[in-house]
This record gives C-alpha cells, structure tokens and sequence, in this order.
C-alpha cells in the first residue's frame, strides 16, 4: 500500500474526524487537522492543528496548501431534530465547506479527495415502512432526499463527480448510516439516538421514565466507529469512485436499541413516547453488497459489542462531571 506522507483531516475536532486522525497518524501519516473548535473530549493527535473557518475560501486554500490527500468531515450537522429545525443555516454552511474544500484541493494538486455523505440522501418514498429492504447505492435516484441536509449532501457527491470527471481529481464518496462510539456528541441537541439513549440511561436511576422520540418502532441500522474509520480508510484507497454506503446492515427498532442499552445499564425503566419529535423516516438501513464487493470488508463490531463501550465511556463522562 503506498502512503501519501501528508494528509488533511477537515471536522478534526469533531467525533469521526478525531478518531479518524487517531488511526491515519498510527498507520505512520503525517496528519493536518482542521476545524473550528479543537476536539470536545481529548486534544487531537495531528502533527498540525489548525483553527479555520472553512466556509471561507482563504481558509480552504491555507488548509490544502502542500496536503496529498484530503477527508473532508467538516459540516454543520446533529441528529434528527438539530437537521429539522436548521435547514437554512445547514444546506448554507455545508455547500460553502464543501464547494470551497473541493476548488482548493484542485487548484493545489491533491491527489485523493473523500467526502462524507450520509444516508439522508436516499429518496423518502424508499423508507416509508419500518420493514424496508437495504437502500443500495444505485437507488438515490429518482431524488427525493430529506429536506435540507439531504439535499445538499447529495449536491455535494455530484460536485465531487465532475470534479473527476472535468478536473481528473479522484474522489470518493462515503454514505454514513448512524456512526456511533465513544468520544461523540452526548447532550445539547445534536446528539443522535445512541448516544442520547445512552446519556438517558446513564442518568436513569431504575424504575424512571425515560422519553422516546416517535413510537420506538421506526427502524434504523447502526455503526461502530472503529469500523467506519476502517472503512473510510480503505476507500481512500480503493479505486472506487462513486457513491457507496458505509454502515451495518442489522436493521433494529428504537425500541429494540433501548432494550439493548438498558440491558447494559442493568436498568429497568418505563418508556414515554412523544410523538411531537422528529423521528425522521420510518425505516431504514444499509445494503452491504456493493461495499462487501469493492472492499471485500464489512463492518465487524457488534451492535451490543459497540454500545456497551459507548454506554460505559458515556456514564464515565456523567458520573465524573458529577
Ligand atoms: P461532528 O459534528 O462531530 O463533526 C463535524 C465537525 O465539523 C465539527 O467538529 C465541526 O466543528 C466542524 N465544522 C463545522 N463547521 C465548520 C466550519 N465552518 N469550518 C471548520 N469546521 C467546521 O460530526 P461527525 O459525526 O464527526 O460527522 C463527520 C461527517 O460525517 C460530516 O460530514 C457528517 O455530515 C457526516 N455524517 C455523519 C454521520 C454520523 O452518523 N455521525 C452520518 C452521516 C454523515
């Protein structure tokens, strides 16, 4: 395998890029992170740090300059109810990081460019059952994505396409479904269901009510961070250049995903849903074959293997604060 000796990490500070910057600097990469805050929870291990605002173009250019490889993770981004109610701010903060990361990476000859896209690109008439089949790739298409992050998320894949297209530059373009781990985003609002599930469960004591959002029975599929860092990292190197999903395959309830966090807090509690939150679609969950073809690899923690390392990095977050 060769290595490119420097690489641009954009969102460093954020969960996926600083576990990403972890593993590309212990397979012996010289590493550049990027973004707007420094990590929430450990300082980063990048070689270079670098506070910038990369919805400017000066910022993107400064961030490329002499970089072989760029993973662009910087985006204005939550769960489902910061993606609901921050449209506007989102789809313009995202567009801007995206158009201007692209254009500097070109202008400064950086060989190998991955974006992260998400699943919230896949049409909604496709995820309208809680019993719906894997969304392949190839099915983006006719587009009705989820309003605002969706849509621009998947501007951005056809952005990077012409850039390979017109300019040559090899891109790659990853569809996350629900990233999870230690080291993200817990409290505030932009957290997502395992983590929030976690953090309810961690300050459950037993026999509390704890609030779902929605009925519990929408379905979603969820994945451990070490294996989407592996995943990432072995796209870069492939030769594959469209769209491709990355996430597990087992497709749970949230009901079912609190009944797992609640085994491994040993806690019984009550449920209360609240059908005024978003719950986003009904149903979804990844199709595996494209990415067990091109990657001869799929993601290997378990569900319960992965959310027992979260819930337990959670509850230490809590009960040390405390
Ligand atoms: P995150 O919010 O933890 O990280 C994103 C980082 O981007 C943050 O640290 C943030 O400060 C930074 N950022 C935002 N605006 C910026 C700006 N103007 N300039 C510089 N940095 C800026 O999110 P994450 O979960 O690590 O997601 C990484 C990427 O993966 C994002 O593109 C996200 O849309 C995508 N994604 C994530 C998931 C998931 O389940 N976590 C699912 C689908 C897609």
């Amino acid at each position: 395998m060769s290595k490119a000796t420097r690489v641009l990490v954009t969102g460093a500070g954020g969960f996926i890029g600083h576990h990403l910057v972890k593993a590309l600097v212990q397979e012996g990469y010289w590493v550049r992170g990027v973004d707007i805050k420094e990590p929430d929870f450990e300082p980063s291990l990048a070689q270079e740090f670098e506070l910038l605002d990369l919805r400017r173009w000066e910022s993107c250019q400064r961030a490329a300059k002499g970089m072989d490889e760029v993973y662009n993770l910087a985006a204005n981004m939550g769960g489902i109810g910061f993606i609901s109610a921050n449209k506007a701010e989102i789809m313009h903060d995202n567009v801007l990081i995206n158009t201007h990361m692209l254009e500097a990476a070109h202008q400064t000859d950086v060989s190998r460019y991955l974006y992260t896209s998400s699943a919230c690109i896949y049409p909604m008439y496709r995820q309208t059952d809680p019993d719906c089949a894997g969304l392949k790739e190839e099915e983006a298409y006719p587009a009705d994505a989820e309003d605002g992050y969706g849509w621009e998320k998947l501007f951005s894949e056809r952005q990077c396409k012409h850039y390979w297209e017109e300019y040559g530059l090899e891109t790659r373009t990853v569809r996350f479904h629900n990233i999870f781990g230690p080291l993200g985003t817990f409290e505030g609002g932009r957290e997502k269901s395992p983590a929030a599930i976690c953090r309810k469960l961690a300050l459950a004591q037993p026999g509390d009510e704890i609030e779902i959002w929605g009925d519990g029975k929408q379905t979603r599929s969820y994945c451990y961070i070490d294996d989407c860092v592996e995943g990432i990292m072995r796209l870069m190197r492939s030769e594959h250049r469209e769209p491709i999903n990355l996430g597990q395959d087992r497709m749970i309830s949230i009901d079912e995903l609190v009944s797992i966090v609640a085994d491994i807090a040993d806690k019984e509690i009550k449920r209360r849903y609240n059908l005024n939150k978003p719950q986003g679609v009904r149903g979804r969950n990844s199709d595996n074959s494209r990415l067990r073809e091109v990657l001869a690899w799929v993601p290997q923690v378990s569900l319960e293997r992965g959310l027992e390392r979260t819930y337990s990095w959670i509850n230490d977050q809590i009960v040390h604060r405390d």
